[in-house]
């Protein structure tokens, strides 16, 4: 556990001293720290995201090692039917564009469960996993995807590459911004990537986060928020270059660079990069000004969601939430919603059913109890999800249930 001294905050890049708020969201527990009982001790923690006043990346302080985060991580990939069809996609997209094949090697970092993966190797190209978490690198081998339980970084990264592993195609998904050591980790990448090698990131853009009011995804195992102009700085100096970039709606909106050696060929710049670049810097992301505003907003959102909660109480009416994700998290321990405001939250995962949200100590149960309950408003916390659940759950219209969404602000669907 690192003491958080606030004199002595600085930019996980480039540093510097970090002085500039961008959103201060109180003491949390950690987002993903599920409990088992509703009286298990709950440690908070500040969650502040702060912008580098020289290189302006959006950061929050590491409170806790990647250790600590990891070693039970609750998230399975493989459960969000969305997601795997987005992994499905994107291996057909890079087979083609890169020309894999059985003789190619691709390497995922933070590969999960396996859900990616397995569509190269349904197609015969060689791959490996490598996961922080034990218990998901477990439940990928045991699913044929060969997985290694290791964290990720410049020292690991050196001992693949002394045995002869080059990666022709390298990627990690919602990984970047998931690293403390942030230069160390692209230094990793670095090594790995064969001299004419493919490296490809997805992580949520910092641009839609700003445009969406997006606070909730703010929380403590997500350090970094990036825009494409600060990742284009992390990565020219690990000595690679970006080629290519493409804006996917996962997570709300995110980037997928393209990246390769500096060294290496040289590739044709794609046309992404000129647009993202443009659509940044019109926003004003390449200075300070650019972020300011956002904590009235998240505010604002603060107290929609407690008036709305007022009202149905007063009205007698309940409401559940579907979705036990790490945002949901952050948004209910920043409103100061508990478990006599929303009575259950329902998930499709039976590796969170029966424990309980972190700080709000609201009980996760299977979705089936949503039929059992019949709940006035279901508030959908992944609202990154919403399609997906609404048309899953839609039987709630059935006893007149409503879905409802925080964000941008709140919202009751028809
Ligand atoms: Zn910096």
């Amino acid at each position: 556990m690192r003491a958080s001294d606030e004199t002595s905050l600085t930019c996980r890049f480039c540093g510097s001293q970090l002085t500039t708020s961008f959103a201060d969201l109180g003491e949390t527990p950690l987002a993903n720290s599920y409990l088992t009982a509703p009286d298990q001790a709950d440690p908070h923690y500040p969650l502040h995201a702060r912008v580098c006043d020289s290189c302006l990346l959006v950061q929050v302080e590491d409170v806790v090692t990647a250790e600590e985060i990891f070693s039970d991580y609750a998230y399975f990939s493989s459960f969000s039917t969305s997601w795997v069809a987005h992994a499905e996609t994107y291996t057909k997209m890079a087979t083609e564009r890169f020309s894999l094949d059985a003789s190619s090697s691709v390497i995922e970092v933070a590969s999960n469960d396996g859900y990616l993966l397995q569509h190269f190797m349904k197609a015969g190209i060689p791959v490996l996993g490598i996961e922080p978490a034990a218990n998901v690198a477990q439940t990928a081998n045991a699913n044929g995807v060969p997985t290694l339980a290791e964290f990720f970084g410049l020292k690991f990264a050196q001992t693949l590459h002394e045995k002869g592993m080059r990666a022709d195609l390298l990627l990690g998904n919602n990984v970047l911004a998931h690293v403390p050591d942030l230069n160390d980790f692209v230094a990793g990448l670095a090594c790995l990537l064969a001299d004419d090698g493919v490296l490809t990131m997805e992580f949520p853009h910092l641009a839609r986060l700003i445009e969406d009011a997006q606070f909730d995804t703010i929380y403590h195992e997500h350090f970094s928020y990036f825009s494409l102009l600060v990742v284009d700085k992390v990565f020219t100096r690990h000595g690679l270059y970006l080629f290519d970039v493409e804006e996917l709606p996962t997570h709300g909106g995110s980037l997928r660079i393209f990246a390769a050696r500096r060294d290496g060929p040289q590739r044709t710049e794609g046309v992404g990069l000129r647009k993202v670049r443009d659509d940044e810097v019109a926003m004003g992301l390449y200075r300070r000004d650019g972020y300011a505003g956002f904590q009235s907003r998240v505010e604002a959102i603060r107290d929609g969601v407690q008036a709305f909660l007022g009202e149905t109480k007063r009205a007698g009416k309940t409401v559940a939430a579907y979705g036990a994700a790490a945002k949901g998290n952050t948004l209910l321990n920043f409103c100061g919603v508990d478990a006599s405001q929303i009575d259950f939250v329902a998930d499709i995962s039976d590796q969170k059913q029966g424990r309980f949200l972190p700080g709000s100590r609201i009980p996760i149960v299977a979705p089936d109890r949503l039929r059992d309950s019949r709940p006035d408003y279901v508030l959908i916390l992944p609202w990154n999800l919403k399609r997906e659940i609404t048309v899953a759950h839609d039987h709630i219209a059935d006893w007149g249930g409503r879905f409802v969404v925080a964000l941008p602000e709140l919202t009751i669907l028809s």
